[in-house]
């Protein structure tokens, strides 16, 4: 599939009338790297560190992560990486840690709950990056942020373990972005100045959605049936658009809606201009950006809305065909 897309490589994700969406890709291991060169993504967007953790049976040392991540830097060539720190929890148990029995893993102790609660590991997981960054720029950001105060204090922490590294003289990254993963409902609803301090929002989509409909993204019975193209979800989303876009501040959208076409096509639309999905899907969703019309989508999608359309995917995909 790969080489079909190889003639649009290097070409930019612009659609017909003119708007470029930038394009980045996930990764999580070592073995995705290469995929940054042969699907032409322009960076990392999202880099799941906990995948790391959890090939592993222990906990890594700090001196194995800063190899790690400058190993990874190095393969980045200079394109950006966006580090996630540790999202454990939930669907992600790490086989040497005691796994707390919750009755609602989603909804319970994980990512950076744990990461505030017992910072231990983040703090070494921090360190760890910043040595690695070594001179280069760094870009960290947390998973599933619910209020501004928990983006605060993970920043906090940020800044301690900078002081902390400039005492030890280790040389510090040549620039640090600091951002938070949007994936629950709370944090689009946060005071304006979250949007203002942020450094960068990634919106998780495949969270922000189980949350949203009620709906868990493992359980193939409910899973489906709300669409992603709902227009309430839509709505949501707009709102986010809008508030990092009165803050100046960079969004992105990095669930796997992200690397569906017509879903990618309809973010783009509604005003995301940064996506980030599996390298595979980069082919695919530039192709079909290239040939739309970015302003007749936005008009498919608010006639779709003011008729009272449920979702505005029976009326982009008519659209689509009528265009061939
Ligand atoms: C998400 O929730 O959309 C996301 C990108 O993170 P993960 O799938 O790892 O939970
Ligand atoms: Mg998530």
């Amino acid at each position: 599939a790969q080489q079909r897309y190889a003639s649009i490589r290097d070409k930019p994700a612009e659609t017909l009338d003119g708007v470029s969406i930038s394009l980045l890709m996930n990764a999580g291991l070592m073995a995705d790297l290469p995929s940054l060169d042969d699907s032409g993504a322009e960076g990392v967007g999202l880099f799941r560190t906990e995948l790391q953790f959890l090939v592993r049976n222990k906990m890594p040392k700090r001196s194995e992560l800063v190899a790690l991540y400058d190993r990874v830097l190095d393969a980045a060539h200079g394109k950006r990486v966006v580090f996630r720190t540790l999202d454990i929890g939930s669907d992600k148990v790490l086989p040497y840690m005691k796994p707390n029995d919750e009755p609602n893993p989603a909804l319970g102790w994980r990512a950076i709950r744990v990461g505030l609660d017992k910072p231990g590991v983040m703090r070494m997981q921090l360190q760890a990056l910043l040595r690695a960054a070594n001179g280069r720029p760094l870009s960290v950001m947390f998973p599933f942020v619910a209020q501004f105060e928990e983006y605060r204090a993970a920043r906090a922490e940020v800044d301690k373990t900078i002081a902390r590294e400039e005492r030890l003289g280790h040389t510090l990254p040549e620039s640090i972005e600091i951002g938070a993963m949007l994936e629950t409902p709370s944090l689009a609803f946060a005071p304006q100045k979250f949007f203002d301090e942020v450094g960068f929002v990634s919106i998780g989509g495949n969270d922000l959605k189980q949350f949203f409909f009620a709906a868990d993204r493992e359980n193939e019975r409910v899973r489906r049936r709300y669409d992603t193209l709902n227009v309430s979800f839509l709505s949501l989303l707009e709102q986010i658009v809008e508030r990092c876009d009165r803050s100046g501040t960079p969004l992105s959208f990095c669930g796997e809606d992200a690397g569906r076409p017509v879903e990618a096509l309809c973010l783009a639309a509604i005003g995301l201009r940064t996506l980030s999905m599996r390298p595979a899907s980069i082919g695919p969703v530039k192709s079909l950006l290239r040939r739309t019309n970015l302003g007749e989508v936005r008009k498919i999608i608010f006639d779709a809305r003011h008729r009272g359309d449920q979702s505005v995917r029976p009326a982009v995909m008519e659209y689509l065909r009528s265009i061939g």
